[in-house]
């Protein structure tokens, strides 16, 4: 029975029997068919995990089929090179989360004969899984009691139990209840219900409380708390202004691999701030390369990048840089035009260099 003596809310919470028997009783009429639901293992489940992290589902699924069709095993990722997978990966956002995928994979070859390991702690010595994927692996994948705590499983147990606080001790309590609640030989399901419920029906904004299992349990509901839970933390987005330099030269254009961050392994484009002081940026950064025709070509539709906490508004501009073969110190490359699907940018600008390509005929 769920009972946790440290907080008065979660004493009021006494029916743990009733609560998995519903979840699951819903999952059942509700699961959802997707791909990594399919064919359960543990490279699938890891592999889905750490794509649906930041990601939402729909967004997720046609890469899921992407990299499974071709990288079916661990053996095959070990075996790719980066620019690869991060390739595959463009996209979807957060490439560090590839980097570590292929780094773990290299590990798994080596130390554990290419299988995920069924240990929560040696789980956690892999590049890239930490407390929540360990657990989703050890539960969905080899049907062990760990309770799997992301964002909706968080929302889900912190309704039911009206708990207002979001803090270390809540999330204490959170993985507790969820642990004491989930049935042992269910544990799987338990927490795939759980996620899905979150997902699809308590949700953040508006809550589907009328047609949730759980209602006649949840003491948010029962108290009219629901909108109020989780409190909400401010988010701040600091917003930049780039101008983007698309250098064309010789059917080559001038780019540079980062080597580290977060974008280490992703190829980038010139960029420089856009401000009164543009210009003399400009001017210096283009010199380096050879002459540039100013003012530029032409320029194309401004975008937006979102990335961490950033908004970077890129402007991107059009130079044709004289000076043929000359390529600027500190790493900058050109590389082929027709050549650039090999190399892995973030989507944004992969969508700016469509679209260059398509205004170069
Ligand atoms: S009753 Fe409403 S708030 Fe409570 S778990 Fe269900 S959807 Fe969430």
């Amino acid at each position: 029975m769920a009972r946790l003596a440290s907080d008065q809310t979660t004493k009021e919470f006494d029916q743990s029997a009733a609560f998995w028997r519903k979840l699951l009783a819903w999952l059942a009429a509700h699961r959802r068919d997707l791909p990594w639901r399919r064919d359960v293992s543990p490279y699938s489940v890891w592999i889905a995990e750490i794509m649906l992290q930041q990601t939402v589902v729909k967004t997720v699924i046609p890469f899921f089929e992407r990299w499974l069709g071709r990288f079916p095993d661990i053996a095959a990722v070990a075996c790719a090179d980066e620019r690869e997978v991060l390739t595959l990966w463009e996209g979807l956002g957060y490439y560090g989360r590839a980097r570590n995928i292929h780094r773990a994979a290299r590990l798994i070859m080596q130390q554990h004969r290419g299988q995920l390991p069924d240990s929560y702690d040696i789980l956690q010595e892999l590049p890239g899984i930490g407390e929540y994927t360990a657990s989703a692996i050890m539960s969905l994948a080899f049907g062990k009691p760990y309770p799997v705590v992301d964002a909706n499983a968080r929302r889900v147990a912190s309704r039911v139990l009206a708990l207002k606080r979001r803090d270390r001790s809540a999330e204490e309590q959170i993985r507790m209840f969820l642990g004491q609640t989930m049935p042992p030989r269910k544990a799987g399901p338990f927490n795939e219900a759980i996620m899905e419920l979150g997902q699809t029906v308590c949700q953040s904004r508006r809550p589907l409380c009328e047609s949730c299992p759980l209602k006649t349990l949840c003491l948010a509901f029962r108290k009219n708390l629901q909108d109020l839970i989780p409190s909400k933390i401010a988010s701040h987005t600091t917003q930049k202004r780039s101008i983007l330099l698309l250098l064309i030269s010789d059917g080559g254009i001038l780019a540079k691999r980062k080597e580290s961050g977060i974008f280490a392994g992703l190829w980038l484009l010139p960029t420089i701030p856009d401000n009164g002081r543009s210009k003399a940026a400009m001017g210096a950064f283009i010199s380096e390369g050879g002459k540039a025709e100013i003012p530029p070509l032409y320029a194309l539709r401004p975008r937006t990048h979102h990335y961490t906490r950033y908004a970077q508004r890129l402007k991107p501009v059009v130079y044709n840089v004289t000076g043929k073969g000359v390529c600027p110190a500190d790493g900058w490359r050109w590389l082929k035009l027709v050549e650039i699907d090999s190399y892995p940018f973030p989507s944004v600008y992969r969508r700016i260099l469509d679209e260059l390509r398509a205004t170069q005929g």
